[in-house]
């Protein structure tokens, strides 16, 4: 077991519900373990601007039920340069953080990994509603932002239906339209739209008519914010005007934006982001590092944060030149079975959104 004195936790990227939860988590088993906690304020430019705080069992009591996050979050450009990555080893050094938990999404292990390879060893956990890593099914957050999803539209569709009018909603998720995709399967959106299948705008516009015609009254549409017109335009905003034009339904455009994010975490959301912190701070002890912890076919386990970041990179074909070099062939039909069975599960869905949503 490799001993560490002192280990520092921080959030970082987009804030997600249950990311308290992680914090809360991940102190509690590392103070079990005899391995004190620093708390870095701000993300990673809590770490170059020694924003740092000692945690302890009483200071992230009365977290777990909390949305957003204690020890806050940032977008931090200067990490990314070689003199932020100084200073931030500089304080770990100082303050004598033998290695870092960051909790966060695709960017924030990004970071992790360049921390690493300076020496300090970096765990990642899953926290970003989007649930847009690829080589996990899971990221803490996508739960309870599904479900603030649900409770709002579920207003909408009351009043949809008593006046006979079509609601277009736009929902976070930037490039991945799982909460499009799942909240509006819960909620009959009669029309889902999502970057990752191509949009049939005759065909929704058609399935939106002929519905109308039998007598439906009340519609939800779904898009995702990732999806735009070639000209760049939000999506969502241009298919209300198309509804209304072609179908004749009055029809309003909602943008949840930011309410999506907020709020207090599910059940589940608070149960993985505690499985996680545990996870991440076992594997810190058994002298693991670059690793992220994800969730797989219902079980806890963890990948190495390259071999996610690059699995990733494949199934949003934005592979780099050579960035397959490092990798066994095994390595890479791993990948491409992960990519695949996102895909599949994607596809699966979409066509019982099609079939049953009318
Ligand atoms: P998320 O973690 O939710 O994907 P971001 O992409 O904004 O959010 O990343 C969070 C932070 O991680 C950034 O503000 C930056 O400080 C750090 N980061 C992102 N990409 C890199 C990178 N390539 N190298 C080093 N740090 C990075």
């Amino acid at each position: 077991m490799t001993k560490f004195r002192r280990i520092g936790v921080l959030t970082s990227g987009g804030d997600a519900p249950g990311m308290n939860a992680a914090i809360r988590a991940i102190t509690r088993k590392a103070l079990e373990q005899g391995v004190e906690v620093m708390g870095i304020i701000g993300g990673y430019s809590g770490l170059i601007n020694e924003k740092i705080i000692p945690l302890t069992t009483r200071s992230v009591a009365n977290i777990i039920n909390r949305g957003g996050t204690m020890l806050y979050s940032d977008r931090c450009v200067e990490f990314k340069t070689e003199e932020g990555m100084a200073k931030a080893i500089a304080t770990c050094k100082k303050y004598d953080i033998d290695a870092i938990v960051a909790i966060g999404g695709d960017g924030t292990f990004r970071g992790a990994t360049d921390l690493t390879l300076r020496g300090v060893p970096t765990i990642g956990v899953t926290g970003t509603i989007d649930n847009d890593i690829t080589a996990t099914d899971y990221t803490v957050g996508f739960d309870t932002a599904m479900n603030t999803v649900l409770e709002a539209v579920d207003k909408l569709r009351d009043t949809c239906e008593s006046h006979a009018r079509c609601n277009v909603v736009e929902v976070m998720g930037r490039n991945c339209g799982q909460i499009a995709l799942m909240s509006g399967i819960a909620l009959g959106a009669i029309v889902i739209c999502i970057p990752e299948v191509p949009f049939d705008e005759k065909l929704a516009l058609e399935k939106i008519k002929s519905a109308k015609d039998a007598g439906k009254r009340g519609f939800v549409v779904l898009v995702s914010e990732g999806c735009f017109t070639e000209d760049g335009k939000p999506y969502g905003e241009v298919l209300r005007e198309k509804i209304e034009e072609e179908t004749g339904i009055e029809s309003k455009f909602v943008r949840l934006a930011h309410i999506v994010r907020g709020g207090a975490p599910t059940l589940r959301d608070r149960l993985t982001a505690t499985k996680m912190g545990v996870a991440a701070v076992e594997l810190l002890l058994e002298g693991k590092s670059n690793r992220v912890v994800i969730e797989d076919d219902g079980k806890i386990t963890d990948l190495d944060i390259v071999f996610a970041l690059t699995t990733d990179s494949m199934y949003k074909n934005k592979l780099k030149e050579g960035a397959l070099d490092k990798f066994s062939e095994e390595d890479i039909a791993a990948m491409k079975a992960i990519c695949d069975k996102r895909k599949a599960e994607i596809d699966e869905l979409y066509k019982i959104a099609y079939d049953v949503c009318k």
